[in-house]
């Protein structure tokens, strides 16, 4: 009767294994043996996390791209920093030259990567020369603060940012698609100073940034209020808005489209993307002696189709 075991047959064909000693197994796995019962992923995913820290530039940190540069010693530099290094080898301090490292170029052209901004949900493994330009385009890439009035540099997916808005720049929050709002300011003509708020929105299960502030277009002085989507362009398409405000029996209306916040305040404000109220008629919808600016705006949102 032939034996049914598979190992019996394959310790025949190889005597030499079974007088091996149990402790050399180890050293047996990580031969590069072509054994079709072990994952290839496993030995590869080492190799390619070695060869990552290989295509690290020692001066910026940065994934090196070709041109990948090398001093005589063999020492390698980006392209970037090359130009910054006066010509020495920043690990060996030995004159650079112009030599290029093809095959640590060859070697990273042959890598598949995933995506760093896989801890934000994105699945996608990328060829090396390829994941670069893809994570420019990433829908999973993090967002910047949308708050406007500092150099904020926090970034983050939408749920982070709209608890950072809340706990550090203490915005104020509401839910609801429609608002009523009140802005009031004690020097109205101090328009350079750009005075500016934020309020965040919620409705359909997501989040909206109002902005309002003050400006210079060209020689005369306005106020704009504008509406931010919390999410991608394509997202923010869905959305309608309106914004009003007025006094005195006039009233100036705006529809728009919400702009994403990957566009940065600053552009959806000078591409006037909003309700622009002159100064002038501000104040006049203000009342009062125009010592004080007393705007009140009213808004809308609502879901396209
Ligand atoms: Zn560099
Ligand atoms: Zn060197
Ligand atoms: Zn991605
Ligand atoms: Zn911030």
């Amino acid at each position: 009767m032939a034996s049914a075991n598979p190992f019996v047959d394959d310790l025949r064909s190889k005597p030499e294994v079974i007088i091996d000693p149990p402790q050399d197994e180890n050293i047996i796995d990580s031969e590069p043996v072509n054994d079709p019962t072990q994952p290839a992923t496993k030995p590869n995913l080492v190799v390619s996390s070695s060869v990552r820290e290989l295509l690290e530039c020692p001066v910026c940190l940065n994934a090196m791209y070709p041109p990948i540069h090398q001093c005589s010693n063999g020492h390698t530099l980006c392209s970037g920093c090359k130009p910054r290094v006066h010509n020495r080898c920043p690990t060996c301090r030995h004159e650079l030259g112009n030599i290029r490292c093809l095959a640590l170029e060859k070697v990273a052209a042959s890598l598949e990567l995933p995506c760093k901004h896989q801890s934000y949900g994105c699945v996608g493994i990328f060829p090396y020369y390829s994941k670069l330009k893809h994570e420019l385009q990433c829908s999973y890439r993090p967002y910047s603060c949308p708050y406007a009035g500092s150099e904020c540099t926090v970034v983050g997916d939408i749920p982070f940012l709209v608890a950072h808005l809340k706990d550090d720049h203490k915005v104020d929050m509401h839910s609801g698609s429609t608002f009523n709002h009140r802005y009031v300011k004690s020097n109205p003509h101090e328009v350079e100073n750009a005075t500016w708020m934020l309020t965040v929105f919620s409705c359909y299960g997501q989040y909206f940034c109002l902005h309002f502030e003050a400006f210079q277009l060209g020689m005369a002085p306005v106020y704009i209020a504008f509406l931010r989507f919390m999410g991608d362009d394509n997202e923010a398409k869905n959305y309608s808005y309106s914004l009003e405000v007025g006094g005195n029996g006039r009233k100036l209306i705006w529809q728009g489209v919400p702009r994403s916040i990957r566009d940065s305040h600053r552009k959806v404000r000078d591409s006037f993307d909003g309700l622009i109220i002159q100064r002038n008629m501000a104040l006049f919808f203000s009342g009062g002696d125009r010592k004080e600016l007393k705007l009140r705006v009213t808004g809308r949102i609502w879901k396209e189709q």
